[in-house]
Parts: C-alpha cells; sequence; structure tokens
C-alpha cells in the first residue's frame, strides 16, 4: 500500500502567523504574570477551528472566552478571521491590549467590502453567514449587505441595480461560480472580486489531483474548519472514498482493507503534529506488512 500526501496541505500563512503571535503574546504574558493587574491572554472564541490545536494554546495559557464582558484587562488575540470594528473598540473600551492576527488576506478582502460599499453597491458575499470570516465582513459591507451560501439563494435574491460580490476566502471555486452565474442574470451591473485566497484554491486544487489518483482518502482537520470540510466535498465529488476525521486515533483499520493507495491532505488550520501521527499510524499498521492477512482485521 502506498500512502501519499498532498503537495498543499496543512497549516496556510496566515493560521501559522496568528499562532505564532499568540504564543509571542502567551509568552510575554507568562513573563510579567507578576503584575498581576496585566491580566491574562484571551481569544474571542477558539483561535483557529482545530481543537488540538487549541488545546496546545490553552497549554501555553491562551484561555478562550465566549464574549469581552467575561475578562477586564490582558491581551485579546483576534483571529486569523478578522473581527468587526465594534468588537476591536469593545476590547479596548475594556483595557484590553489587541493583538491583531487577522490574516493579511482577510483584511484585504474587509477593505474591498468597504469600498464596494462607498461606491454604492449592494455587497453579496458568496460564504457561510455563519463563520466568524463572514460576520466581520458583513460589519464593513454597510447596510443591504447580504451573504448567499448557493446557487439556490442567489436565485432567490431580488434584481439589484448595482451588486459588487465578493467570497469567504476559503470558499470552493465551483460554488462561487455558479453563485456569481446567478448573481449576473439579477444585475444590471455588477462587479466581482474573487477573493477566495490562494492557500485555499492550492489545497482545493491538489486534493482534487490526488483524490483521482488513489482509492482512499484521508482529510485532516477540525470538523468546525470550513476549509477542511470543503476538502472533503471536493475529495467526495471525486467519487473516491473519503473520510474528514481530526486525529489518528479515528482512523479505521477496515477503511484500509485492499486498498493499494492511500491519499492524505489537511485543511489549513491542521497542524503539522497531527498529520505526522495519522501518516505514522498508517505506515506503522500490519496492512503495511505483506504477510499480513486480511481476515485478521473482520
Ligand atoms: S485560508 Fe487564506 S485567508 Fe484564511 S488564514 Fe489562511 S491564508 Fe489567510
Amino acid at each position: 500500500m502506498e500512502i501519499e500526501l498532498a503537495s498543499h496541505s496543512g497549516f496556510c500563512f496566515g493560521v501559522r502567523r496568528a499562532m505564532k503571535l499568540a504564543f509571542q503574546a502567551a509568552k510575554k504574558t507568562r513573563l510579567t504574570s507578576a503584575a498581576a493587574s496585566e491580566g491574562g491572554v484571551y481569544s474571542l472564541g477558539p483561535l483557529i477551528h482545530n481543537p488540538q490545536a487549541v488545546d496546545e494554546l490553552g497549554q501555553r495559557g491562551v484561555k478562550v472566552i465566549e464574549n469581552l464582558n467575561q475578562v477586564e484587562g490582558g491581551r485579546l488575540i483576534i483571529r486569523s478571521h478578522g473581527a468587526s470594528p465594534s468588537v476591536l473598540a469593545g476590547a479596548r473600551k475594556r483595557g484590553l491590549e489587541v493583538v491583531d492576527a487577522t490574516c493579511p488576506l482577510v483584511k484585504k478582502v474587509q477593505d474591498l467590502a468597504k469600498i464596494l460599499r462607498d461606491e454604492g453597491y449592494t455587497v453579496v458575499i458568496v460564504g457561510e453567514r455563519d463563520h466568524y470570516e463572514v460576520k466581520s465582513l458583513l460589519s464593513f459591507a454597510g447596510k443591504g449587505a447580504v451573504v448567499v451560501e448557493s446557487p439556490d439563494e442567489a436565485r432567490e435574491l431580488e434584481a439589484g441595480k448595482r451588486i459588487g460580490v465578493l467570497s469567504q476566502t476559503t470558499q470552493s471555486m465551483e460554488n462561487f461560480k455558479m453563485v456569481v452565474g446567478e448573481l449576473a442574470l439579477r444585475a444590471e451591473e455588477i462587479k466581482i472580486f474573487n477573493t477566495i485566497c490562494e492557500a485555499t484554491r492550492k489545497r482545493q486544487q491538489s486534493t482534487l489531483n490526488l483524490a483521482r489518483q488513489v482509492d482512499l482518502m484521508l482529510v485532516l482537520g477540525g470538523y468546525e474548519s470550513a476549509n477542511t470540510r470543503r476538502l472533503a466535498q471536493v475529495s467526495e465529488q471525486t467519487g473516491t472514498e473519503t473520510h474528514h476525521i481530526e486525529t489518528a486515533q479515528e482512523i479505521n483499520l477496515h477503511w484500509l482493507k485492499g486498498k493499494e493507495k492511500v491519499g492524505i491532505t489537511a485543511g489549513a488550520s491542521t497542524p503539522d503534529w497531527v498529520i505526522e501521527e495519522v501518516m505514522r499510524k498508517i505506515k506503522t499498521q500490519p496492512l503495511f506488512q505483506p504477510s499480513f492477512n486480511l481476515s485478521s482485521m473482520a
């Protein structure tokens, strides 16, 4: 049995940067902990959508809070997904030092949303309405801005004169294309920015390429991670057996039965150590030994 890792997988630069800033903030807080008035280091919601990485951050002192009322003083790390201006203002008002880990690419989309709003376009964001990045984008896009998740939703949208379209950075290219196609039929004027980020595109493309060459795909990443779920969809659409898992412990050895080549891909918030553990588990299990009898797994 062969095993191959997708050419682009795991932490993207935005997530790597957010983790680094969080580790630095935690270290700074530990070093100054003598001054109790400094408070702790917090993230509003999990810093990234990966429970294993969030645990690691927790061990270093980064606490997850659900709202700003829970804290007074300390440092607040803004996630790579970004936050609304009112969250930033609220944090500063409560005496928190803001460590802005918003991905620069998400910031760019926030700026585009403002530009479209100021130019009088009705901003349409193609993405998941409950996702933090989309919520933060909406706060920059002005009144009347809407979120569209699918071509069906786009068909239900009232016709508009001037529509400005943006995408969540981790959207699938396929969905974006279909939604834009529908919107184009409903607008007198349409301005489109394809803001799907390069890291997302590369992960989707390399997942697609690999899924076409193997007979089993394992997609690694948090269940809450939008970009990981998208990789699983991309892989499933090829017809190749696909399993989305968070850790090596979830691998069911029966999946490997009779398979010649296993492909592995991982979302942009999946740490390297999770990928390595999965590779190790597969490589060290008995199916890699030529003498292994499959009936022993029954
Ligand atoms: S997926 Fe793209 S936009 Fe999102 S954090 Fe990573 S690099 Fe930034």
